[in-house]
């Protein structure tokens, strides 16, 4: 970091090292636009090149780093978020514009993954098998795959990029992280903290590398190069689905978490309050801005009037203001082009006949930033536009349905599957659901939105490809296997 000026500049962490970018890009808190966080470098592909050789470099002696070492440095970083977990949470608040209890607990959040992982690089064991030819016996085991880039999106500036680079390093790969234009701060970090452990030793340098920059020269020349083994992404399905053939075409390992639509089914005898509980939460919380959020709303008929007038009510309590102040319930939108495509979607959604039930408009408060007031919209049906696209902000539509059967086939008429929920007392539907739903994860009176950490993470049918992520799960993703033999 330097601050030749009121406002700090940022660099990029490449072989052990803070490099200036080839320019700076700042980064505005979208609760406050005249509120500029810092300057961050952005790497063009030379740099990239450059991290790609110091991971390639450092790989051999990371490969043969003990797991206590590696348990050091995960843990190490695990505590240092704990502590810090106020300021971290603080400048992800300011940098994403969720609140402050959010960003604090996103940052919490982040240390147990860096924990758990510390856990985990102490477990990577293997399997030893009698072979089926005498004298001779089996030993399966996992090796790292060597450079990993790791691709973060902007909606969770410190938990996703934990998810990713504690497993990387666990299992002994080197990385090359690159995180959202509009969230260096929290990479930033993150980054600072890693630079402090033994990393810092100089046999390990260019085993951890940041490079902040645009997607299209930064993350492409990660998806290019050959000695880049795997890589792990999350963000838009567009960028996924073209980063997935790129990896393809050279055989390079892919994991991609994208998009979703998740439906929340509440059934007519579900109890009313843990349904607009669950609906309210993982559909506006956080500005919606999750890809697990509940954006389709399926609603039996007996119910459906009674939970809507509930839901209005609910949100009309809700207090949507600056990140930072204590009785913001939900903070701004992330940028102007996202708010832009909220808009754009209510609007669409009332043109192709749908009821605004409530908010949906842009608002002003105190300090300029992108806010927005969560809309909900009624009389939709599954084939609206508003159904199928992932809107990406505090906007859901309520899909009136028959019964149990109609709210199915409705719920996994889609082209994602990331998180499906269902509210209901009846142990047989909601054991069916939990079958029957395509989704990669069920949710049973909870919000489709908020996960364990040490469990498996992931989607089916457009919304994921490749290897689960988190949990012990990670592990068939980060590492290859290696079967050998041996003649007594
Ligand atoms: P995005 O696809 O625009 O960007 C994601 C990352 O990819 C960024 O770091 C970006 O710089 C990079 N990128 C852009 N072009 C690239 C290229 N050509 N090659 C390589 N990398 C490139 O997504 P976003 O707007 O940052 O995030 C929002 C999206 O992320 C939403 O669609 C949301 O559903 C998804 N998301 C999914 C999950 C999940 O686990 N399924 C979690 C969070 C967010």
């Amino acid at each position: 970091m330097s601050q030749d000026s009121a406002v700090p500049h940022f660099h990029n962490y490449i072989a052990g090292a803070w490099v200036a970018g080839e320019g700076t890009r700042p980064n505005i808190n979208p609760s406050d636009t005249e509120d500029v966080i810092g300057h961050y470098a952005q790497a063009d592909t030379a740099q990239t090149e450059a991290a790609i050789a110091a991971a390639h470099g450092a790989f051999p002696a990371w490969a043969a780093a003990t797991p206590q070492l590696r348990f050091d440095v995960l843990d190490a970083v695990g505590n240092e978020l704990l502590a810090r977990r106020e300021d971290i949470g603080r400048l992800l608040s300011r940098e994403e514009g969720k609140t402050l209890a959010e960003g604090m607990g996103e940052t919490h959040r982040a240390a147990m993954i860096f924990k758990y992982f510390a856990g985990e690089a102490l477990r990577c064991g293997g399997e030893n098998l009698p072979s089926v030819r005498p004298g001779v016996s089996v030993e399966i085991s996992r090796a790292p795959l060597g450079v990993v880039g790791l691709i973060a999106p902007w909606n969770f500036p410190i938990a996703i990029p934990a998810w990713k680079i504690a497993p990387a390093l666990a299992y002994g790969n080197c990385v090359v992280f690159k995180p959202a234009e509009l969230v260096p701060g929290c990479a930033w970090t993150l980054a600072d903290i890693l630079s402090r452990t033994a990393l810092k030793n100089k046999e390990f340098h260019g085993v951890f590398n940041l490079l902040m920059g645009p997607g299209s020269q930064v993350g492409q020349a990660l998806v290019e190069s050959p000695l880049v083994r795997a890589i792990s992404f999350t963000g838009s399905v567009g960028t996924g689905r073209r980063l997935i053939s790129g990896c393809a075409a050279r055989q390079a390992k892919v994991q991609a978490e994208m998009g979703g639509k998740n439906p929340l089914v509440v059934l007519d005898d579900a109890d009313l309050e843990v349904a607009v509980n669950s609906a309210v939460q993982s559909a506006f919380f956080s500005t919606g801005q999750r890809c697990t959020a509940s954006s389709r709303i399926i609603v039996t008929e007996g119910i459906h009037d009674a939970f809507v007038a509930a839901t209005v009510a609910k949100m009309k309590t809700l207090n949507i203001d600056h990140a930072l102040k204590a009785s913001t319930d939900i903070g701004p939108v992330v940028d102007a082009r996202q708010l832009e495509q909220n808009l754009r979607y209510v609007a669409l959604a009332r043109a192709e006949g749908g009821e605004l039930a409530f908010g949906g408009e842009r608002v002003e408060r105190e300090r300029p930033g992108f806010y927005q007031m969560p809309a909900l919209i009624t009389g939709t049906s599954n084939a609206m536009t508003i159904s199928r696209e992932e809107v990406f902000g505090p906007v859901a539509n309520v899909i009136r349905v028959k019964d149990f059967e109609e709210a199915l086939l409705t719920a996994n008429d889609s082209e994602f599957g990331l998180s499906a929920g269902i509210c209901t007392r009846s142990l047989k539907h909601a054991t069916q659901f939990k079958q029957q739903a395509q989704a990669g994860m069920v949710m049973v009176n909870l919000p489709t939105a908020g996960v364990d950490y040490h469990v498996p993470f992931g989607g089916s049918k457009g919304s994921s490809y490749g290897p689960r992520e988190q949990g012990s799960y990670a592990r068939e993703f980060y590492t290859q296997v290696k079967t050998a033999y041996t003649a007594a």
